[in-house]
């Protein structure tokens, strides 16, 4: 009998996180979970210890940590409890660890994620965000250690389902001419444009198809979500911006498509359920299990397919823009985003300011090479600070010259 796969799960207690350790729990032959970590969750975190026993529990938060140890040690489990960004990187990158489902939201996940691409673990990633901002360091990195990189979002999931196994080589050389990435539209497909200015994160949040967590339930309904994932098929695929081609397709049952120089387009089909792109990556190259209920086309009857509104959709426009520009501006658009979102769920952002503080901050940052991850890190930290003064001052864009940063542009 084979060894189980040893795993590490970051940001266990999140939507994806929930998700990774109920096809798990599934299969208990088959995996073992190291470590499993999260923010600040002490009571989702400590029921996730008790039913995986861990080696290592690790929380970002120093207090929330002490609560959960003491709860460990009351309940006698032997699990080790740890706090931090470094432990964050640690549990990513032990000996006895096999694989690391990245799932931290934001930029927070880019360091334990780089640390498993550098430990030459294998990654399923989910933190898209770790290739929006670093994808060069970060597929350098995975090629340099031999990693095997597996991706979650189900669109690229689809798309590395429908390429040929050797798509490395290059995808003119396998035959693919375009890359079709599919978008539901988001739960403001249909809504007149003038009454998104009043829209609230509830609405925001109701996704039509799929339950995720709030963050990136916004960036759907903007559709930056789907600008992030061109940016992320880019890295993960080799493919220029205009080989990939957003497709609407409000029922979420086509999860991406390949076109081919024959015009053979190949595509994967399932319930739009996380469980399946988690389970194919998790049992690599097996086809294990995932709980999720069979496709009833029947039921399904149609499936409809439009061309993106870009006038509609600013962020996904903008989003094609930062690739183009490459560097440091996919870094400055995330971050922008982040700042922006966190604003619009604390009701200090209209809806449609999410765009104007993001075009802002590209427009006041010159977008620089990427040679390291401080390159990364310093775009990102400065394009925060320019999207919360755009944020203060209540989405209306002052453009009055800034004197924060030496690279800024004047
Ligand atoms: P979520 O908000 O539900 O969960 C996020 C997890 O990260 C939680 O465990 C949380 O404790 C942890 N976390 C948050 N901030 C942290 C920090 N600063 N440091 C350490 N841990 C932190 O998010 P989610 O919806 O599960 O999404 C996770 C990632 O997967 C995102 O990058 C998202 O874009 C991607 N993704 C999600 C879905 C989905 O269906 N939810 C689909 C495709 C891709
Ligand atoms: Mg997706």
């Amino acid at each position: 009998m084979p060894d189980k796969q040893k795993i590490t799960v970051l940001g266990s207690t999140g939507s994806i996180g929930v998700s990774t350790l109920d096809v798990i729990a599934r299969h208990p032959g088959l995996f073992r979970v190291v470590a499993l970590t999260a923010n600040t969750q002490v009571d989702k975190l400590f029921q996730q210890c008790l039913q995986f026993e861990p080696e290592f529990a690790v929380l970002l938060d120093e207090d929330a940590a002490q609560q959960l140890h003491k709860r460990i040690a009351a309940a006698g489990l032997a699990t080790e409890v740890l706090h931090g960004v470094g432990a964050l990187e640690r549990v990513s990158s032990l000996p006895q660890v096999d694989s690391v489902m990245a799932a931290i939201v934001g930029a927070a996940g880019l360091r334990p994620s780089l640390a498993a691409a550098r430990a030459g673990k294998k990654i399923l990633l989910a933190n898209k965000e770790t290739l929006v901002m670093s994808g060069r360091v970060f597929m350098d990195a995975v090629r340099e250690s031999g990693s095997e990189l597996l991706p979650i979002d189900s669109e690229h999931n689809a798309i590395f389902q429908s390429l040929p196994r050797d798509f490395g080589r290059g995808l003119s050389a396998v035959g693919v001419t375009r890359i079709l990435l599919t978008a539901s539209g988001g739960p403001f497909r249909s809504k007149a444009l003038s009454d998104l200015e009043y829209v609230t994160p509830a609405q925001a949040c109701a996704h039509p198809n799929w339950s995720m967590g709030r963050k990136i339930s916004v960036d759907s309904a903007s559709m930056m979500n789907k600008g992030l994932e061109v940016i992320e098929a880019h890295w993960l695929f080799d493919a220029p911006a205009d080989r990939i081609q957003v497709v609407v397709h409000p029922q979420s049952v086509i999860h991406s498509m390949v076109e081919y120089a024959d015009g053979s387009v190949l595509a994967q089909l399932g319930n739009p359920d996380m469980r399946t792109p988690i389970a194919y990556a998790l049992g690599f190259p097996d086809r294990i299990g995932a709980g999720v209920a069979p496709l009833d086309l029947f039921k399904i009857a149609r499936l409809d397919f439009e061309e993106p509104d870009m006038t509609r959709f600013r962020c996904l426009d903008l989003a094609y823009q930062a690739l183009r520009s490459g560097g440091t501006a996919p870094a400055i658009l995330n971050a922008a985003n982040e700042v922006a979102v966190a604003a619009f769920l604390d009701e200090k952002l209209p809806f449609l300011g999410i765009p104007s503080v993001i075009e802002h901050a590209l427009e006041q940052i010159s977008a620089a090479p990427v040679n390291c991850l401080e390159d990364v890190q310093q775009a990102d930290q400065l394009a925060r600070e320019i999207a919360m003064q755009s944020v203060h001052s209540q989405g209306k864009i002052s453009h009055s010259p800034f004197t924060l940063h030496a690279s800024l542009k004047t």
